[in-house]
């Protein structure tokens, strides 16, 4: 029994040994850690869920037969070449095109990602848009967007301080209304740190490189990136994704130490850029950007809701029920979307939010808030709260003296103010406030046309008495 025993133990102590050096000549490759992250796989899931559901409601997503089933296999084949240990079962994978013009892609935790219809129009060769989507792939793995969120906590506190400090809106509860949902979409566009961004762009580079793509390809989009951001618009890309330095050569020196797996995703790339050119031109999210109310980079809250302009729906006479955070509970007309600010929330029909001639406008609807009280006098907070809205809009003036009103079984106060909008109409401004606990002033605002005003006042009438605070 001895002697045939050790036979058969050399030879396999020979192939592990082989297998030993097999291993080691590929782990040369960099290895990329996750960050500390304090979230389980399963809450990326739900988190990123939520966030793609207000960016399918937000962007322009495309159904196309043809460039969906392209980026899903092209996906798929990433996924299939990611490292097992960082590929958690929980993860859904959803890879969306958008009609957007600007060189982006982003990634949301758990697996949805969205590919901008410029990043394909940018790339010459299939590995420049795979190499993108293998770096917002690394980022899934990685976790970074829970990871960020991990160590947020000591950035949201002078993030709050300083939107006191610079605006007039503001106060406790504003935080609370516009983190509505655990995190607002915002929170996952945020810009990644330099260190994130280097663990992308490395475990990108090998993720590619196992998929059957060149590295180098990834650091060539780099490169198209910087070029188009010396120009007039800078990629979009760029504000979440910083270069941590030298970029494109530490890619390349990667790219040195891997092996270039086989192809497994086949051809579709050319028929899918084909397919693109025959579709709608893209819409542009630059003119969103310039009148967006965040300053993060990537703020959430949508640009428009319809074309400005366009004719306005009156008000559906089926109510739904919409929350602002912790704060309050409201009644809207089912036909208005929610749109959420820093520190108020708006509700708007179609066509009646969005840029108009350079600047951002509001001609129809509400929005509830919380702005800082110049004092503990409803009164005097009040003026200075109206003085601040009539100075960033100056065609508008106070009509009238303010009248007692009731908000939420509380005492409060109603102005009139009367204008011209950016689309030349007369312009009514109801503004009705009340002091919430905490001393910040809570307010409720409604817009519309003088010449709509007999359509709306009922709608306006029946969400102001809807409104239920719940500050105490
Ligand atoms: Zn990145």
């Amino acid at each position: 029994m001895m002697p045939a025993d050790r036979r058969r133990r050399v030879p396999a102590l020979a192939a592990l040994l082989a297998a030993g050096l097999g291993v080691i000549a590929v782990t040369a490759q960099t290895v990329v850690t996750p960050p500390k992250n304090k979230y389980t796989p399963e809450q990326d899931v739900q988190l990123g869920k939520e966030a793609a559901a207000e960016v399918r409601q937000k962007y322009p997503v495309i159904a196309d037969d043809q460039i969906n089933a392209y980026l899903d296999r092209a996906g798929r084949a990433l996924v299939a070449a990611a490292p097992a240990n960082l590929n958690h079962p929980a993860f859904e994978y959803s890879f969306t095109p958008v009609n957007l013009k600007e060189i982006n892609a982003f990634a949301l935790p758990g697996g949805p990602m969205f590919v901008n219809r410029g990043m394909f129009d940018a790339a010459e060769v299939e590995g420049e848009v795979v190499g993108v989507m293998a770096h917002e792939l690394a980022h899934v793995l990685l976790r970074h967007g829970t990871a960020n969120a991990t160590k947020a906590q000591k950035f949201q506190v002078g993030a709050v301080a300083g939107a006191i400090a610079g605006a007039i809106i503001g106060g406790g509860w504003g935080e609370a209304i516009s983190q509505g949902s655990q995190f607002g979409l915002g929170a996952w566009l945020m810009k990644y740190s330099r260190d994130y961004e280097k663990q992308a762009d490395l475990l990108g580079a090998q993720i590619m490189a196992r998929a059957g793509f060149d590295p180098r390809d990834l650091a060539r989009m780099f490169e198209a990136i910087e070029r188009e951001s010396k120009g007039k618009t800078p990629p979009q890309w760029l504000s979440s994704h910083p270069n941590p330095g030298n970029r494109v050569e530490y890619i390349r020196a990667e790219a040195d130490k891997l092996t270039i797996g086989p192809r497994t995703n086949g051809s579709g790339f050319a028929s899918a850029k084909t397919r693109f050119a025959a579709m709608p031109p893209p819409q542009s999210m630059a003119d969103q950007a310039r009148t967006g109310n965040g300053d993060s980079g990537g703020s959430g809250a949508p640009a428009s809701v319809g074309t400005v302009g366009q004719p306005v729906p009156p008000p559906a006479s089926q109510y739904k029920t919409a929350r602002g955070g912790q704060l309050f509970q409201v009644s809207v007309p089912s036909n208005w979307v929610g749109i959420n600010g820093n520190n108020a929330v708006k509700f708007v029909p179609q066509n009646a939010y969005g840029p108009y001639q350079g600047q951002s406008v509001f001609t129809h609807g509400v929005e509830l808030g919380v702005a800082r009280a110049a004092s503990r006098d409803l009164s005097e907070s009040t003026d200075a709260f109206i003085n601040a809205i009539v100075r960033a809009n100056p065609g508008l003036r106070v009509s009238g003296a303010q009248q007692p009103v009731r908000i939420s079984q509380r005492s409060g106060v109603g102005t009139l103010l009367v204008g011209r909008s950016a689309l030349g109409q007369t312009e009514r401004v109801g503004v009705y406030t009340t002091l919430l606990a905490d001393g910040s002033l809570f307010y409720y605002l409604t817009v519309s046309p003088q010449d709509d005003a007999q359509i709306y006042a009922p709608a306006f009438e029946r969400v102001g008495t809807s409104i239920r605070l719940s500050d105490r």
